[in-house]
């Protein structure tokens, strides 16, 4: 696409986002299901398929276009903009390394928004310890037998295919991880949602048991001792889009807040125009806007084909922590109407806090920034 197309998708993107997403997100945080109707639009406008190739169906775009989405979709819902992602992902991972028979039977349905995906690691005894993930993979005659539970997975109320990392040899043995693409629907699996004290439904967060789920050898995605060398490749791009999926949201709150501030009326003037009230926002643009600087410098990285480790984590920490502490200033400048559902803030506060966890906690990330900002010397 030329730049000029490519503005012309962003603003399709955005309208998509406003006039759909926005308008539905109050009600997904009251428990109301995401329509199939708004996947196939998401599907329509390209959305799962971004960075697929053209050849299998998608749009053949760049990780810049699939991070700018994510901005713009969390903007409007978190949750909503992360159930795509993971699809997309799922799409573009199958595109990636699936055999033919595995593409032919799951890529269509994912980019036309009829089959959803999720990508399986966490457990009840691991979350940011990967390493030591228990799901068991063991071979039998023409395949694998899969045993296990995973959960607060993206999707999984859901999504068709899982692509599930598994432990085949002892637990703990990184060499030992694989990752498996597996029906959901296949005998012996079994889905839980999963709430929290606010709604998860637009992320369609829940929990999966597999009871000797067999999955043929070509649904063996990565072989063990090259997925956990995987993750850690990939993870750096979903760092980078959490990170403006954070900007997004806080750009949202932003905007909501400085509307109020011009029309709300105190003490003869606007809000605006009061020194004590401007100044919290402002502060939060200029750590908003360091945040945004990060997060392209990121961006360019990775579509450089550099190591993007140290400024994928550093945009993801700064950008959380921002929108930790800035959705709050944009709440208490709007008093109480900042409570009311039609406005994003308090739904994108508990987003923020999801945001610090996934893809990397903001703990596990300052252990990388530890290690790689400046090395030991030998
Ligand atoms: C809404 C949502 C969606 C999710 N989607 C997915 C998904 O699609 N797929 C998937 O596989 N997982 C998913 N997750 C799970 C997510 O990846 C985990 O929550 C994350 O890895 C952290 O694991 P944990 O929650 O078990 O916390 P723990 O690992 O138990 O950590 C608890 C706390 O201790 C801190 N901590 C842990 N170890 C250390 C240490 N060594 N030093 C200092 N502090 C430490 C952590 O930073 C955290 O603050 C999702 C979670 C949520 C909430």
């Amino acid at each position: 696409m030329t730049g000029a197309e490519l503005e012309d998708y962003l603003s399709r993107i955005r309208s998509f986002a406003r006039e759909r997403v926005t308008p539905a997100a109050a009600g997904w945080a009251q428990g109301r299901v995401v329509s199939m109707d708004m996947f196939r639009k998401a599907s329509e406008l390209g959305l799962t398929g971004l960075e697929v190739t053209v050849k299998l169906g998608g749009s053949g775009l760049g990780y810049a276009m699939k991070a700018k989405v994510c901005e713009t979709l969390a903007a409007a819902d978190f949750g909503f903009a992360m159930s795509l992602v993971n699809t997309h992902n799922v799409a573009l991972k199958l595109s990636q390394c699936a055999s033919d028979a595995v593409q032919k039977r799951y890529i269509p349905g994912l980019l036309n928004g009829e089959l959803s995906g999720c990508t399986a690691l966490t457990e009840h005894s691991s979350g940011s310890d990967f390493g030591a993930i228990s799901m068991r993979a063991v071979r039998s005659e023409g395949g694998w037998t899969l045993n296990g539970e995973k959960i607060w997975i993206t999707n999984a109320r859901h999504a068709s295919v899982a692509i599930v990392y598994a432990q085949c040899g002892d637990i703990g043995a990184r060499d030992g991880i694989a990752a498996f693409v597996v029906d959901l629907n296949a005998e012996g699996s079994v889905r839980r949602s999963r709430d929290a004290g606010f709604s998860l439904t637009s992320a369609g967060i829940g929990d999966f048991s597999l009871s000797d789920v067999f999955v043929p050898d070509d649904h063996l995605l990565l072989a063990p001792g090259t997925a956990f060398k995987s993750i850690l490749t990939e993870i750096n791009g979903a760092r980078t889009y959490v990170a403006a999926m954070c900007c997004g949201m806080l750009d949202a709150a932003l905007d909501e807040a400085s509307s109020y501030g011009q029309a709300r009326r105190s003490f003869g003037k606007s809000l605006a125009e009061h020194q004590g009230w401007r100044f919290a926002l402002a502060q939060a643009e200029v750590d908003l806007a360091a945040s945004c600087a990060l997060v392209t410098a990121a961006i360019a990285q990775i579509e450089g084909g550099s190591d993007a480790q140290l400024l994928s984590a550093q945009a993801k920490i700064h950008a959380v922590q921002t929108c930790q502490r800035h959705l709050a200033t944009a709440l208490h400048a709007m008093g109480a109407e900042g409570l009311r559902q039609e406005h994003c803030v308090t739904r994108h506060i508990g987003a923020a806090q999801i945001a610090a966890l996934v893809d990397g906690t903001t703990e596990m990330l300052l252990e990388r920034v530890a290690k790689l900002a400046r090395p030991a010397s030998q």
